[in-house]
């Protein structure tokens, strides 16, 4: 028995690895590599494996780093299972597909600039389709958290709680037979505490291998005062005013923790009469598939639930799809919360609303989302001014503001604390899913604290599973 890591290596995306066995061999996660057109040209690669062969894919949950070369894999000739929890299929089905649109869009991008410059584009594809996604969403099989399943010959998996977005596992794995048996645990991307809708990361004892992430191996998120706290001043202070609080936000998990946080506000009658635009489709689709699935919820959402107040629900709330009402956001006079993707407005709606509202002194921009080196979001938080949208210049007159601390991913304190709540680790630690500095430094705490050897492998390497 062995495990091949064929991506997130040393990187934080393109999660993928391999586990191959006497009686055949499966994938854990088939994510899409990211991080700049370098990176992005190696999705083009072939895999170093025969996608034909494999038995299944086993997925941790919905971002496209860990499920984003699955429409590659269909299209390689996969004709397998892949399984996954069902709010995980559900989030698939829109981002896959979203991210199928994307591929096709900068493709034909591409094509008009090479034109443009009078170059051939013939040979410009996209990566793959919205249709391509759809084939692989066939192969997708819906599997429920706590209960063991069977892959073929190979073993049985369980999927636990990992609190990193909705449907997100910890995957626990048997595989192999009588002395060759093996338990192997899967951390997938794991979550935080005190997140407002999902409960902390799932523990489970004592597996003879753990191949964990090691996103923040070398951070602690800072202390900062109650977010709710901080968000209420920030909006309370713009509406008071007759401004609009403007918040770029990824369409899924952050836009649904920041909704539940106004929702406590509201509900508490702290905030009131005060229209909260939640402008994006996939935002909207995706914040149905969350409030269908209270079963994941964490103990004080599902108790808000049990008592009424559902959390995704409140008076104000107006959740826009068409490009129509989108428009009309903008016609609205008077305070108003605009929550829009993307979250580091480099494309989207959010850039419409920036426009509208960045010259408005009684206006704010509130970030509450990492905002990557040359994204129109650092230009604007770093105060950046005037700026430049949509090719047109703008002054920046209104309030610029930041609440952090909603990322998803376990900072330092929590990853050792999950870690030790495993009770050890039998065999040996793979540490995936970080850079080198975050896994490494992540790989030296854990060799202080556990008995087994502690690994950061390279992209590409394989390990025995003996
Ligand atoms: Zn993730």
């Amino acid at each position: 028995m062995q495990i091949s890591f064929n991506g997130a290596a040393r990187e934080v995306t393109g999660s993928c690895h391999q586990i191959q066995t006497d009686g055949g061999s499966f994938l854990l996660d088939c994510g899409l590599i990211q991080g700049g057109p370098e990176r992005h040209e190696r999705n083009r690669l072939p895999f170093p494996f025969q996608p034909e062969d494999l038995k299944a894919v086993v997925l941790s949950h919905a971002h496209i780093d860990h499920a984003g070369r699955l429409p590659l894999l269909v299209k390689a000739g996969f004709r397998g299972p892949i399984f996954a929890t069902e709010p995980t299929v559900e989030l698939c089905r829109i981002m896959l597909a979203d991210s199928g649109r994307i591929q096709e869009e900068d493709a034909r991008w591409k094509i008009k600039r090479l034109e443009k410059q009078g170059k051939d584009a013939s040979w410009v594809r996209p990566l793959y389709t919205e249709d391509d996604a759809f084939r692989a969403l066939d192969q997708f099989q819906d599997v429920e958290f706590h209960r063991e399943y069977e892959v073929d010959g190979i073993g049985t998996f369980t999927y636990h709680l990992a609190g990193h977005i909705l449907g997100a596992g910890v995957v626990e794995l048997n595989v192999g037979q009588g002395a060759e048996a093996r338990r192997i645990l899967f951390s997938g991307d794991l979550g935080v505490e005190g997140a407002r809708l999902l409960g902390p990361p799932e523990s489970v004892r004592e597996p003879d291998y753990l191949i964990m992430e090691s996103t923040y191996g070398n951070r602690q998120r800072e202390e900062v005062e109650d977010r709710t706290e901080q968000l209420f001043r920030i909006l309370e202070g713009t509406l008071d005013r007759g401004g609009k609080v403007v918040i770029p936000s990824f369409a899924v998990g952050r836009a649904q923790e920041v909704m539940a946080r106004i929702n406590d506000l509201v509900e508490t009658g702290r905030l009131s009469g005060v229209p909260v635009f939640v402008d994006s489709p996939m935002a909207t689709a995706a914040t149905r598939v969350f409030a269908m699935h209270p079963e994941v919820y964490s103990e004080e959402a599902q108790r808000l639930l049990g008592a009424g107040d559902a959390p995704l629900e409140f008076p104000g709330l107006r959740l826009v799809t068409s490009v129509q009402e989108s428009m009309e956001i903008n016609r609205w006079k008077g305070p108003a919360i605009i929550i829009s993707p993307s979250g580091m407005c480099t494309a989207g709606r959010v850039k419409h609303h920036l426009r509208h509202n960045i010259s408005d002194p009684k206006a704010t921009i509130l970030f509450v989302g990492y905002q990557a080196r040359n994204t129109l979001g650092r230009l604007i938080k770093e105060g950046k001014d005037p700026v430049r949208i949509h090719s047109r210049w703008y002054d920046v007159e209104a309030e610029i503001e930041v609440v952090d601390g909603f990322s998803a991913h376990a900072d330092l304190d929590e990853l050792l604390g999950w870690y030790d709540s495993l009770g050890g680790v039998g065999k040996q630690t793979f540490l995936v899913h970080g850079e080198e500095d975050a896994a490494e430094s992540l790989a030296r705490d854990l060799r202080r604290r556990g008995d087994e050897p502690v690994v950061v492998p390279e992209l590409g390497e394989t390990f025995p599973l003996g």
